[in-house]
């Protein structure tokens, strides 16, 4: 698939997003573990209202792992994962929030716990990534997509494989400059101590792993 803009809006905001809204880039693991979280959720939520299925505790979970020599990042989960329409909808146009939609087409009052509504959350990932890639298979779709992004350019989607319904989403840590530094985010401590700060409210156990070579 040829490469797709982003809407004129939606390069303003990532580009306001990128280089002023948020100081403190931290927080671009808080957006993707409450995503991962929301998508677990929405699987939840489906399996409840279907009573053919169970929600087998075990089999869902966040996986993040962290490859040094890569210089990569990613963030795994066993949600409800997305389509290619799915990735066009809310990976294609920023502040468009797929979970205010999700409450809103399953009339989900407020009390139930998806976090995500404000719609910028996933591009705070460009903050410190130079390319970002998410792979994603839909409950609802026997094929898996493959979504590419190096930020403000556009995206692109293509066919790819996953053998299990969820997301992958890696990050490609932006390189070192004279005046910015992003190797803290491949140290073990760094993302344990932000994964202990912002997965208060999370209800799924979330796995770590740093590969050193
Ligand atoms: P919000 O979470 O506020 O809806 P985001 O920018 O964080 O906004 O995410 C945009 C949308 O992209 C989400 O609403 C959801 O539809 C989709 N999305 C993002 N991450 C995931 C994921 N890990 N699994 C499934 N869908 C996701
Ligand atoms: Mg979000």
């Amino acid at each position: 698939m040829a490469k797709q803009e982003f809407k004129a809006e939606s390069k303003r905001l990532l580009d306001l997003m990128i280089n002023s809204i948020y100081t403190n880039r931290d927080i671009f693991l808080r957006e993707l573990i409450s995503n991962a979280s929301d998508a677990i959720d929405k699987v939840y939520y489906k399996t409840l209202a279907d009573e053919n299925k169970n929600f087998n505790k075990e089999d869902y979970y966040i996986q993040i792992s962290v490859d040094k020599a890569n210089r990569t990042i990613t963030v795994e989960d066993t949600g409800i994962g997305m389509n290619k329409s799915d990735m066009e909808d809310n990976l294609g146009i920023i502040a468009k929030s797929g979970s205010l939609q999700f409450k809103k087409d399953n009339e989900i009052k407020d009390g139930f716990d998806i976090i995500g509504q404000f719609g910028v959350g996933f591009y705070s990932a460009f903050m410190v990534a130079k390319k970002v890639k998410v792979l994603s298979k839909s409950i609802d779709d026997d094929k898996a997509y493959l979504w590419e992004s190096e930020g403000i350019d556009g995206y692109e989607i293509s066919e790819s494989e996953k053998s299990s319904n969820g997301t992958i989403i890696t990050i490609y840590l932006k390189d070192n400059t004279d005046e910015e530094k992003y190797d803290e985010y491949l140290e073990e401590y760094k993302l344990r101590s932000l994964v202990k700060k912002y997965s208060d409210f999370i209800r799924y156990p979330i796995k770590m792993e740093v590969t050193k070579s």
